[in-house]
């Protein structure tokens, strides 16, 4: 508790990337587990209204960070400015997952994220809005009510710069979106997608990392949410529920998760980008989780026990139950 309050970024020389750095925790008191701050009642949810988005009461980026001094290399700092969101998708407590809820919620989370991506680009400081979504006890999620994540930040988290890099190399070599094309080569291939309706495919990735990974492109060639049409969104909530739900079908229980929005940055042209989600379903047999061990985290390069082709072809098989409601 006498340590003092830290929330900063430090920078990785070596691998070239921030670390968010935020001892907040030690400073603010736990609550008890059997109080849930996301149910109607709650002081954090008196405004109302049935899709929440509240500050996160443990952020790692604040809009008014402590003064750091940059710092001399190797020990560059700086300030954490930025927001930290919690998502809270219904008043309902008692639901397993985002996928259980009707599509016109899933529909209306989209919505609501939408106009606050719009108005956080106001803000030049801001560079990106990340919306993530951690499921499962086992990954470490001990809040149940339904809720994701959003970390606003003041610069590119480095998995999107990195695909940045190569879709602008490709654009500029080919004159094409790298997302088109793989979507075109997924779809002409077949054998890896998943489920797809008007707007949007389904598909595990020729170069799966995670046991149960889909990516999820849509048709049309769009950088950000906000740009979804109204059709689209609705197709968009469907294609969640759908692919959310047959990951709970294949081993007959809940499969643990993460959830991320790949989209261009809150300003400026990135007109080689192209949204998507990336699901990363973790279990490779029932109830056992697959870890980011040696190769994956010592080296960085995953290690995939199954193939694509295969899982694709189980979850295909989960979602027509889904679809059957079997
Ligand atoms: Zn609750
Ligand atoms: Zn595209
Ligand atoms: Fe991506």
């Amino acid at each position: 508790m006498s340590e003092k309050l830290v929330i900063e970024l430090r920078w990785d020389p070596v691998l070239r990337e921030w670390v968010m750095v935020s001892n907040i925790r030690e400073h603010r008191p736990w609550r008890p587990s059997t109080f849930c701050p996301f149910c109607p009642g709650a002081p954090e949810t008196s405004t109302g209204g049935s899709v929440l988005i509240l500050e996160n009461r443990f952020p790692m980026l604040v809009p008014n960070p402590p003064k750091v001094i940059p710092g001399e290399w190797p020990f560059i700092r700086a300030e954490a400015y930025g927001r930290c969101f919690v998502v809270v998708e219904t008043p309902q407590h008692n639901l397993d997952d985002i996928s259980d809820l009707p599509e016109e919620q899933i529909r209306l989370v989209v919505k609501e994220l939408s106009k606050l991506f719009k108005e956080l680009s106001k803000d030049r400081r801001l560079v990106y809005a990340l919306w993530f979504r951690n499921k499962g006890e086992e990954i470490g999620v001990s809040l149940t009510h339904p809720h994701s994540q959003i970390y606003v930040l003041p610069y590119i988290p480095a998995k999107v710069f990195r695909e940045l890099l190569s879709a602008r190399d490709y654009w500029k070599e080919k004159n094409r979106c790298m997302f088109c094309d793989i979507l075109v080569a997924e779809l002409y291939s077949r054998e890896r997608i998943v489920y797809e309706n008007k707007s949007f495919v389904a598909f595990v990735p020729f170069w799966a990392h995670w046991p149960f990974e889909v990516h999820i492109y849509s048709r049309r060639h769009v950088g950000k949410l906000g740009e979804l049409s109204e059709n689209e969104i609705a197709d968009l909530a469907n294609i969640l529920k759908v692919v959310l739900q047959s990951l709970k079908k294949v081993f007959e229980k809940p499969m643990p998760y993460i959830m991320v929005l790949h989209q261009a940055p809150l300003r400026g042209d990135y007109p080689f980008y192209h949204m998507h989600f990336e699901i990363y379903g973790m279990y490779r047999v029932s109830g056992k989780l697959k870890y980011a061990a040696g190769m994956e985290t010592g080296g960085g390069n995953f290690t995939y026990d199954s193939t694509p082709e295969r899982v694709a072809s189980i979850l295909r098989e989960a979602v027509s139950r889904v679809l059957s409601r079997v």
